[in-house]
């Protein structure tokens, strides 16, 4: 049945639920504090990379960012049709470098078990891998090569995702300053500063970093906080870097542009986003490690975004039990974009009272418990 159904949040997440849910025939509205794509996911390096971001095991999440990643070949063309916006999408594949063999013995126990679950990865070391990646670093032993993973331009896919809303008819309100949900139990009423009132049938909430101002209004522990990231590029001549180079301490990503992207700090300063010397520092002198010829050069430029990290590392994405036309999805921490597709797929789903899915236990957002 066709619903109406208000969107709480414009970044990525917001923004690919409502396309999705619009695609199905219901009627979407988003609500945006401030503006959409101005916060975590414009920050965003755009890896497509669940084999490097999960170093651990074949847990929910990591089947999770995997689906997503293969949803993305079929996910962005449509953005890119529906929007009439082009943006970088490109399947450049990784390479996890290692310095000491200790490190290559864990990166061989992570190829074991992400073969398992389709990674045509190999480890290579000495020619074969300077070959692939011929500037980096000779101090470098050897690296895990994963073909499969991509990176897009995030800025750009933002804000073709917000192109695609408004052209399919998701009403897009902005920079509409503090809201307050004033009616939840039976149906949905949002409140602007500005005393404007929003109604409708269901209430997604996809607000990242900021989700748990909600707690008390739901009664429920909202355990997301901000992890701020610090990021810079350099401009860069010919594609010097023509993989995803990730480490321990950081990660190099070329794009078309001609610009080289760095992340990431891993920083806990409330909601602030400034950019410290500290932080972009510590990055500029892993990069020198892993790619001399960085050696003098400076970044043109330095941002930094708050990633919506859990307490246990997991997202929220579920419905509420009580409450089933009250749904959450948030706290998707290093990897919302990524996640795009595959959370408007879960969240649509949820958000129309389908069958659960495997996910459903992992992420729900009543896992925490009730507040006080
Ligand atoms: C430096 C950096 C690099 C990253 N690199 C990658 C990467 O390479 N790959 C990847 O997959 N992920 C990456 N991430 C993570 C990714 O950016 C986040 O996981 C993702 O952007 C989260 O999306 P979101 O929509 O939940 O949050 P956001 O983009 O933060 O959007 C939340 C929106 O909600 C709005 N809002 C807040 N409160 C309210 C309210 N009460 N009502 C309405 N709206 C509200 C905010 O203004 C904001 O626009 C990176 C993050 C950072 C910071």
């Amino acid at each position: 049945m066709k619903q109406s159904i208000l969107v709480m949040g414009g970044g990525v997440i917001g923004l690919s639920c409502a396309l999705e849910l619009q695609r199905r025939g219901h009627r979407v509205t988003v609500l945006e504090i401030n503006r959409c794509g101005g916060q975590a996911s414009g920050a965003a390096a755009g890896m497509l990379a669940p084999y490097s971001e999960n170093l651990e095991s074949p847990d929910a999440f990591f089947r999770f960012c995997l689906q997503s990643l293969r949803l993305y070949p079929d996910w962005q063309e449509m953005v890119k049709k529906v929007s009439g916006r082009n943006f970088e999408y490109t399947n450049s594949g990784s390479l996890y470098i290692a310095y000491h063999e200790a490190d290559l013995l864990a990166l061989e126990g992570r190829l074991l078990w992400q073969q398992q679950f389709g990674s045509s990865g190999s480890i290579l070391e000495g020619d074969a891998l300077f070959r692939l990646e011929p500037n980096l670093s000779r101090n470098v032993r050897a690296a895990l090569h994963t073909p499969e993973e991509s990176h897009l331009y995030a800025p750009h896919y933002v804000s073709a995702l917000e192109q695609a809303c408004r052209l399919t008819g998701v009403e897009i309100h902005d920079n509409l300053g503090k809201l307050s949900v004033t009616e939840w139990r039976n149906e949905i009423a949002v409140q602007s500063a500005d005393q404007r009132s929003f109604s409708a049938d269901r209430l997604l909430v996809c607000s990242g970093a900021w989700v748990q101002e909600l707690s008390d209004t739901f009664g429920l522990r909202i355990p997301v906080y901000p992890i701020r990231g610090q990021i810079c590029a350099y401009e860069v001549e010919e594609k010097p870097v023509r993989h995803m180079v990730f480490s321990n301490q950081g990660y190099l990503v070329g794009k078309e542009n001609g610009t080289l992207v760095c992340g990431a700090s891993e920083d806990v300063a409330g909601f602030d986003t400034s950019v410290t010397d500290k932080g972009i520092d510590r990055l500029r002198k892993w990069n020198k490690q892993a790619f001399p010829f960085l050696e003098n050069k400076i970044p043109f430029h330095r941002w930094a975004g708050l990633r919506p990290s859990t307490q246990d590392g997991f997202p929220l994405i579920g419905s509420l039990t009580g409450a089933s036309h009250v749904a959450f999805a948030v706290g998707h921490y290093r990897n919302g974009i990524l996640l795009s597709p595959a959370t408007a797929m879960l969240a649509a789903d949820c958000v129309e009272g389908k069958n659960p899915s495997e996910f459903n236990q992992a992420f729900s957002p009543e896992r925490f418990g009730r507040r006080g």
